[in-house]
Formats: structure tokens, C-alpha cells, sequence
């Protein structure tokens, strides 16, 4: 009674174009629903997302659920999830996705779903990560763990010298950690993240992820640019 009063005078807005939202709609409005460019990367094992991915990662499944255009609606959704606050957005996409993504035998065999971790200071700063209630969702829809304590973000130190005597690629693959080799032997793991643009992030984490022995590795991403 109280909300539905409180709505009268201050209706949500859709997070997508802002626009108020009607009483059935959620999070974002239908129209804007239907003008979210889909990749429809799941139905194609030889996608765009796993191409950019090529001789760089050995992956069994890349897909995203959207593409990440700028000034777009996509951009408009990312950018609220991750600067205001509105962690809804991961939860709404990850239900979304997570159950078109049940219809992939691949992912059947999933083991766990592993964030891409934000720097520690980051984390700080922010409060959450911005793909925690993505991965929550999914592991819902994909009836599997989510495990955000597996990878790690190296913490460099101030004496950044060291750092200048290595390449571009060198200082990429010493960005993340893991402590355990021996929980994840021989299993599938879903590496998650909010949006795949050059995949040089995706690419440093999945090396990191293939220490542990006989492991496979999937990626889905909330979007994806065409860059
Ligand atoms: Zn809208």
C-alpha cells in the first residue's frame, strides 16, 4: 500500500531510457526491452565473441547477451549498474540469459561460475561488484555454484620499476592469481564479466584459470562490443 502510494508520486524510471516505468514493467520498459540488440551468440558455436577469442584461449563456449553500442541503450544499462548503483540490472539480465543459456548442452556440464574479480581498491570504492548479482542469477538458472573467491587481482606494489622492464603482455598475465590448484582439477568453469571488448581481460584470467590441471573454460558476458 505504502509502495504502490510512493510509486503514484514517484514512479520508477526505466534504466534503460528514462522513461517512467507502467506498473507490470521491470527494471526496464518493454520498448526498450525490444530494441536491445541481441547477439544470439548461443545458437552459433562459431560466433564473433569466440573468434575474437582465436589461437588466443582455449575455450569451449564465448557468448554475450548483448551488443554493447555507444550512447545506446546497452551502454545506458551498463553504466547503471556500475556507477549507480543498480545492481537489478545484473539480476534481470542473468535470469534473461541464464535461461536461454540452459537450452546449451555445453554449459550442462558447468561446474562453477568465476567472476572476473575487481582490483580490491576498486571493490572498495564501489561496494559490489557489478557482475555479482549477474553470476547470482545465473547459477540460479544453471543450478551451479558461483565461486568469487577463486580468482584473484594481484596487488602491484608502489615501486613500479620492476613493471617498466616488462612488455605489455608480461605485465597481462601478472594480473591475476589463484591459491588453489586442487578444487577445480578437471572441471568446467564459466568465467563471467559485464562487457568483452578487445578480450585482453577475459584472455589474462582464462590463462590464469588454465594453472589448474585439466581444466575447461567457458566465458559469458552481459554484452559485447563490435570493436
Ligand atoms: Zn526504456
Amino acid at each position: 500500500m505504502i509502495k504502490s502510494l510512493f510509486n503514484l508520486f514517484f514512479p520508477p524510471a526505466c534504466l534503460g531510457c528514462s522513461q517512467f516505468l507502467s506498473e507490470n514493467e521491470h527494471v526496464i520498459c518493454t520498448q526498450c526491452r525490444h530494441e536491445i540488440p541481441l547477439t544470439n551468440h548461443h545458437l552459433d558455436s562459431e560466433n564473433v565473441a569466440m573468434m575474437k577469442l582465436y589461437g588466443r584461449l582455449p575455450v569451449e563456449h564465448v557468448s554475450a547477451l548483448m551488443y554493447f553500442h555507444k550512447k545506446g541503450i546497452v551502454q545506458e544499462l551498463i553504466h547503471n549498474l556500475k556507477y549507480r548503483g543498480h545492481q537489478e540490472i545484473g539480476t534481470l539480465i542473468g535470469n534473461w540469459y541464464g535461461n536461454e543459456l540452459k537450452e546449451c548442452a555445453i554449459l550442462k556440464t558447468i561446474d562453477a561460475i568465476i567472476p572476473i574479480p575487481l582490483h580490491p581498491k576498486r571493490l572498495h570504492k564501489r561496494g559490489y561488484n557489478q557482475v555479482s548479482t549477474f553470476g547470482l542469477a545465473l547459477s540460479e538458472q544453471l543450478n551451479c555454484p558461483y565461486d568469487e573467491n577463486l580468482l584473484k587481482r594481484v596487488q602491484h606494489s608502489k615501486t613500479q620499476t620492476f613493471k617498466n622492464l616488462l612488455s605489455r603482455n608480461e605485465i597481462k598475465s601478472h594480473t591475476f592469481r589463484i591459491d588453489t590448484l586442487e578444487k577445480y582439477q578437471n572441471k568446467h568453469l564459466l568465467m563471467i564479466d559485464d562487457v568483452m571488448t578487445t578480450g585482453a581481460t577475459l584472455e589474462a584470467a582464462g590463462k590464469t584459470l588454465l594453472e589448474i590441471p585439466d581444466v575447461k573454460i567457458s566465458i559469458v558476458c552481459m554484452a559485447m562490443s563490435e570493436r
